[in-house]
């Protein structure tokens, strides 16, 4: 009883915080203005209800006639409104904030509550390993954008967007280091994959579904989420295709499409769902003050830019400079904004990205470090699980080398490192506890190479 009670308040207070919803074009009031409440929690904006009467009466209908109407539909009275409104929080849009609310919420976020660029690199040092570079412009574009979104243009001077495209191999890190960014900020984040991404009309989803996906990660807080960081993965493959007969449904004309998004704009969104239908409510969004950072692997990159430096380098010298380029390590961190038009980045789109940043190709020794260094490295954890049974875990040297090489054999990058590791620690973590009198395990490189068991000594 006093349970019901409870969830009771609970409920208007939730009301309180959430905007109310026309159920006919799905608007929050605060955009259509005072809903008209009807039996069982139904809200119809002026609009719709005026509409409703307009229609009914040109159609020359009395009221009784509707009444009447019971051959294959239920009687008015039949209907249960209670389920067409029975919507979870999900499907509703936070109240927008009043003036001093707004004042409130700008003191608590505002640039002092954005660390300096050397504090947000100091940050993802603790957890990224390497990517000096990355984590150097990703601080600073960080900083400058949340500059910009709490400066005053009343003297007429802009700062422009300082939207990020990152271009690394997969699993160097690219979307670890915008994760570890949003969690040291506390703005939400949405992370979708361009490849699902269509024009509008198209199977997939539409380009506002990503703003859909920031407004769940910021809890249907329009406010919040107009401040948050969109990730877009995969973004080299909405290239524009080299040769291209048919229309290019997925890949030029998304970049279009994203290009509103990225420059700023205001969105209308479903609430709680990815598609825009009859019984999804929606809301507007400005996508103004919205971070918005691309990643990419971009393969073929190398080879493009390769081909310009051998061009502008080999000027009556031919072919024997050709080769001079192979090998480069990180070849990549040459890149301009002509390679990646060559690649098939429209310049439209590359202008609203100005910030290129690249990532490095993971070493033995990165995967290594990635391996034992990070706050919450793998090797950390799994340590602190032996710990609990009062066992001591030690990693060879060698031993870490020989895992680091397995993962750069399956190519995916740091990403490998989990499902090897894992593997080997299966037998451990199984016969460990088995045994009260281990004192310490020792993981030998012989061991993963299947020449034996792990080095065990007893209390
Ligand atoms: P991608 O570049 O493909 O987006 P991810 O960021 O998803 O790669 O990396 C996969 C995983 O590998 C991450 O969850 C993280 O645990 C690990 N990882 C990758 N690069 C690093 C790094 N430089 N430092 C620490 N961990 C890393």
């Amino acid at each position: 009883m006093e349970d019901k009670e409870n969830s009771k308040t609970l409920n208007k207070e939730n009301t309180k915080e959430y905007e109310e919803i026309c159920y006919v074009c799905h608007k929050p009031e605060s955009e259509v203005g005072e809903l008209i409440h009807m039996p069982g929690g139904l809200n119809v904006c002026k609009g719709c209800t005026q509409n409703a009467f307009d229609s009914f009466k040109n159609s020359g209908m009395q009221i009784s006639d509707l009444m009447k109407m019971s051959d294959g539909l239920p009687p008015m009275s039949f209907l249960d409104l209670e389920s067409i409104t029975d919507d979870s929080n999900k499907r509703k849009i936070k109240k927008r904030k009043t003036k001093e609310e707004r004042e409130e919420e700008k003191k608590n976020f505002d640039l002092k509550s954005i660390p300096a660029p050397h504090k947000i690199k100091e940050q993802l040092d603790e957890h990224v390993v390497g990517q000096e570079k990355a984590k150097k412009m990703l601080s600073v574009a960080v900083y400058n954008h949340y500059k910009r979104v709490f400066s005053d243009s009343s003297d007429g001077v802009e700062i422009e967007k300082s939207n990020v495209l990152m271009i690394g191999p997969t699993g160097s890190g690219k979307t670890y280091l915008v994760k570890t960014l949003a969690k040291l900020l506390d703005v939400p984040l949405a992370i979708a994959d361009a490849t699902a991404l269509t024009e509008a009309g198209y199977i997939g989803d539409d380009i506002e579904s990503v703003i859909s996906k920031l407004l769940v990660a910021a809890d249907n807080d329009v406010e919040r989420a107009e401040h948050g960081i969109v990730f877009i993965d995969e973004i080299d493959k909405i290239a524009k295709k080299k040769e291209t007969r048919t229309r290019d449904v997925s890949g030029e004309s998304v970049q279009q499409e994203l290009l509103k998004l990225l420059e700023g704009s205001v969105v209308e969104v479903p609430v709680g769902g990815s598609s825009k239908n009859m019984m999804v409510p929606t809301t507007s969004v400005d996508t103004n003050n919205i971070l918005f950072i691309c990643g990419g692997a971009f393969p073929d990159l190398e080879e493009i830019i390769k081909e310009r430096l051998t061009e502008t380098s080999s000027i009556g010298f031919g072919s024997e400079l050709k080769d001079r380029f192979d090998g480069r390590e990180n070849l990549i961190r040459e890149v301009t904004i002509d390679d990646l038009r060559a690649f098939g980045m429209i310049p439209e789109f590359l202008g609203r990205l100005p910030v290129i940043m690249t990532l490095d190709v993971l070493s033995e020794d990165y995967m290594i470090n990635i391996l034992t260094k990070p706050k919450n490295a793998i090797i950390k954890q799994y340590k602190k699980l032996l710990k609990m049974d009062g066992v001591e875990l030690e990693f060879e040297e060698e031993a870490l080398r020989v895992i680091a090489r397995k993962a750069l054999e399956k190519h995916t990058g740091a990403r490998a490192l989990r499902a090897i590791i894992e593997e080997y620690m299966q037998d451990i973590m199984f016969e460990i506890p088995k045994d009260e009198s281990i004192a310490k395990v020792t993981v030998t490189a012989d061991f993963l190479e299947n020449h034996g068991g792990p080095v065990i000594e007893f209390k």
